[in-house]
Order: structure tokens, then C-alpha cells, then sequence
């Protein structure tokens, strides 16, 4: 397990962002954390690093948006992003189609809520926990799973 702080958003920005450039495509990120922890502001470091130049919102409303990713660098086409915290259960998740994207080599899956789909995730995803420490400090912690195809850095 890797543990960092980070003193403000941006910090956590740009970490997500750097965290995102040792990505190979096929990932599952399990992003867990209370309200206002920075789950959403972690996402949009990771679309940043991933070449995503627009915004990225919460999907709370509308439980996943899909963002096409221009990278001529990488075969990573989109960056899903799921937010379960109005799900009542995993079939909704399945009614919406999301497990399609699971591992897919062009895509990075992305959930905030994941401890409550956490039948349907696969494995071999990567949990990050982030807690607020202080203020505007966060810790983030990520777990990479033993089988993962490669080292993430
Ligand atoms: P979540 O998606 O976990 O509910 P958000 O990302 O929407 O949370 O919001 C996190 C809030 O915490 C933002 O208002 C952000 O400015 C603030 N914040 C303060 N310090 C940090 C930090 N170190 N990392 C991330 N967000 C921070
Ligand atoms: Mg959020």
C-alpha cells in the first residue's frame, strides 16, 4: 500500500494527474471516502492526466458519464466515471450498463461509492481511501492488487 498527503486541492489534482500518466488502460479504480473528501476533485486530476481538457462533474445524478479521451500517446479512448451514492442496489448498475466498460483495454473505470456495488467489482480493481486529515489535508491511500498485470507507480 502507498500512502501520500496532500496539503490542498490542488496538490490532490495534481497527484491524480500523475497517478493517472502510469496508467495502461483496462484499470478499475475504487475511490472510497466520505462526503467532501475530494473523490470528484481526484477524478478530474486523473482526466486531466489522461489528456481530458474539459470539465468533469460529479455524475451523482446521473450515476456515470463516459469521457472521450484523445491521447495519441495511449490506447486509453474513455474515462468512465460512476457515482453510486444514489443507487439503491447493484442491479442499477447493471440496468445502466456500466460493467460493459469493466477492464476494457481502451477504457479507465473510475467509482466513488464502490463499497456498495462491491459484489459486481472485479478483483483485481485498485482501492484508493481518501480521509481528511485536517483542513484541506488529505491522506490517500492506494492498495494495488497483488495480480495486477503491471507495476503502478
Ligand atoms: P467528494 O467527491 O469526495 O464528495 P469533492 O471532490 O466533490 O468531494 O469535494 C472536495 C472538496 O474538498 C472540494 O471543495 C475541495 O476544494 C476541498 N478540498 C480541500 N482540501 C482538499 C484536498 N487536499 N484534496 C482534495 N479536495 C480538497
Ligand atoms: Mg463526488
Amino acid at each position: 500500500m502507498k500512502t501520500i498527503n496532500t496539503k490542498n486541492e490542488n496538490e490532490t489534482l495534481g497527484f491524480a494527474e500523475k497517478f493517472a500518466r502510469n496508467l495502461k488502460g483496462g484499470e478499475i479504480i475504487c475511490l472510497q471516502g466520505d462526503l467532501g473528501v475530494g473523490k470528484t476533485v481526484f477524478t478530474q486530476g486523473l482526466a486531466l492526466g489522461l489528456n481530458y481538457k474539459k470539465n468533469v462533474n460529479s455524475p451523482t445524478f446521473v450515476i456515470m458519464k463516459i469521457y472521450k479521451i484523445r491521447n495519441p500517446k495511449s490506447e486509453i479512448r474513455n474515462l468512465i466515471h460512476i457515482d453510486t451514492y444514489r443507487l439503491n442496489s447493484e442491479k442499477d448498475i447493471e440496468t445502466i450498463g456500466a460493467q460493459e466498460y469493466f477492464g476494457r483495454h481502451d477504457c479507465i473505470t473510475i467509482i466513488e461509492w464502490p463499497e456498495r456495488i462491491k459484489k459486481i467489482i472485479p478483483k483485481n480493481s485498485i482501492w484508493i481511501n481518501i480521509e481528511i486529515k485536517n483542513k484541506d489535508e488529505r491522506t490517500i491511500k492506494i492498495s494495488v492488487p497483488q495480480l495486477f498485470p503491471h507495476e503502478v507507480k
